[in-house]
Parts: structure tokens; sequence; C-alpha cells
């Protein structure tokens, strides 16, 4: 297990976050966030019951350095879930801000666990996401944020995405 001291003494990190220790992560307190909970107090935390389906899902997704479809889910996962169930998981974790939505070239949703700071209905997942015109994979390109755009007057943005194609490390 990682460990870091912080403000609040000593924190530590659950192996296998996807983020590390640190999350470089814009909001306009523009602090970083620190990985600190399990993934069973990450799903309480986002009004969701545990269960060994949600649980193996959220891990995969967060162990993934790509954003999976749910075939790639049911092909991963170690013990056989049921369509309609992993469906709802996958919805259930857009919806309550632990994982977003991409759809791949093919019009495909894949999903990709979000940083800590998202939360039921409000996703603050400010990063460019790579599609491979070659492979079909999508990336999560964290390091890319979104650029900041005014919009004309009387316009209310409520969500952006930048989207990037070419070829993956894998392909190119
Ligand atoms: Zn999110
Ligand atoms: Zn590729
Ligand atoms: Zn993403």
């Amino acid at each position: 297990m990682f460990s870091s001291k912080g403000s609040s003494g000593r924190l530590h990190v659950q192996p296998g976050c996807k983020y590390g220790l640190f999350v470089p992560f814009v909001q306009h307190s523009g602090i970083n966030y620190l990985c600190t909970m399990t993934n069973e107090e990450r799903l309480r935390n986002h009004g969701l019951r545990v269960t060994d389906t949600r649980m193996a899902v959220l891990d995969l997704l967060q162990r993934s350095s790509k954003a999976l479809s749910q075939a790639d889910v049911e092909r991963a996962l170690p013990e056989q879930a049921d369509r309609v169930t992993l469906f709802r998981v996958l919805q259930a974790f857009e919806e309550n801000g632990l994982a977003h939505r991409v759809q791949d070239t093919k019009g495909v949703a894949r999903y990709a666990s979000c940083a800590p700071g998202c939360s039921t209905h409000k996703h603050h997942d400010v990063h460019a996401h790579f599609r491979c015109t070659d492979c079909g994979d999508v990336y999560c390109l964290e390091s890319v944020l979104l650029p900041k755009v005014s919009i004309p007057k009387g316009f209310t943005l409520k969500e952006s995405h930048l989207q990037l194609e070419g070829s993956c490390k894998a392909c190119a």
C-alpha cells in the first residue's frame, strides 16, 4: 500500500487506484486530490449499495489504462454477470459520478473511471479523449485539459468534450 503524509496526517492510498498518489485535477479551488478511499467507501459515498458485481466492475475500470465497453467488462470479469445487470451497473456508475462515458469511433459507449471530484450528476472530467482509428481503443488523456472557451451571450454551456483521433501508442 502506498502512503503519503498530508496535512491530516498519514493518508493511505488504495493500491490499484488509477490516479496514483496525486491527481492533477482542475477545479475552482485548484487543489490536487488524493485517492484515499477504498472502493467500498467510494460506492457508498456515491450513493450506491456495495455488491460483488459493482466492486468488480469499479476495480476493473480503475485498473484499466483505456476506456472499456460493456463487452470488454463482460470478458474481463472473473465471474459471469448477466448483461442487464452489467448495463445497470455501468449506467449507475455514470449517473453517480464513478465513471464517464465516451463513444468510440463506431459509436459504442466506453466507460472510464472518474477522478475523485465527480459526483452524482456532476462530472468534472475536464480531459481530452483519444480515439484510435486503427484499433478502436479510447484513452483518457488526463494531462490534456479542455481549453477554456467563451461562448456567445445567451448560450448556456452544460458540457464540453474534446475528442482527438489518430493512432494510439500500440498502433502507431
Ligand atoms: Zn466523471
Ligand atoms: Zn490503437
Ligand atoms: Zn476520460
